[in-house]
C-alpha cells in the first residue's frame, strides 16, 4: 500500500467523511488543534492522524487516530502532534492512547481484502452518521 493508494481509496473516502460527520453538526466542524470553525465541505477541512500514515499504516483507520483539522494544522504544522495528542486523550482516554501507541509497531498490510472490508464497515457507520444529522452535506459519494 502506498500513501496516494490509500488516499485515494473508497475506504479512506467513507471513513475520513464519517470521523468529519460524528463531529460536526452536520454543516460545521471544529479543527481539534487550533478549534477553527470549518465548514464540512471547505477544501481545506480534512481529517487529521495522529500517528502518521507514514509512519503506520496500522493506525491509518483507527478513528481514535484521527479528528477533524484545517488544512493549515494538519499540512503547514504536519499536524501538531503534541496537541492533537492531548486532545485524543482528553476525548478516548489515556489507555486508548496507549493501545494506538503499541498498535503501531505491530506491521499491517492494507491489502485488497482488507480495504474492501473497510470501506464496508465505515460506508455503513457513515450512513448512521447521515441518518442522525439528517443531511448530506457531499452529495455525491463513491460506489
Ligand atoms: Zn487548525
Amino acid at each position: 500500500m502506498t500513501k496516494k493508494k490509500f488516499y485515494d481509496s473508497q475506504a479512506w473516502w467513507y471513513f475520513s467523511r464519517w470521523i468529519l460527520l460524528k463531529y460536526s453538526d452536520g454543516t460545521f466542524v471544529r479543527c481539534f488543534t487550533c478549534n477553527r470553525q470549518m465548514l464540512l465541505t471547505d477544501k481545506g477541512c480534512q481529517c487529521g492522524h495522529w500517528i502518521k500514515t507514514s509512519d503506520s499504516f496500522a493506525t491509518a483507520l483507527e478513528s481514535s487516530n484521527v479528528g477533524p483539522m484545517c488544512y493549515f494544522c494538519n499540512r503547514e504544522c504536519h499536524g501538531l502532534p503534541e496537541v492533537m495528542e492531548q486532545k485524543l486523550i482528553s476525548i478516548h482516554g489515556e489507555e486508548e492512547i496507549n493501545r494506538l501507541k503499541a498498535l503501531k509497531r505491530k506491521p499491517l498490510h492494507l491489502d485488497k481484502w482488507l480495504m474492501i472490508q473497510y470501506r464496508e464497515k465505515f460506508k455503513t457507520l457513515y450512513k448512521v452518521e447521515l441518518e442522525r444529522l439528517g443531511v448530506n452535506p457531499w452529495k455525491k459519494q463513491p460506489a
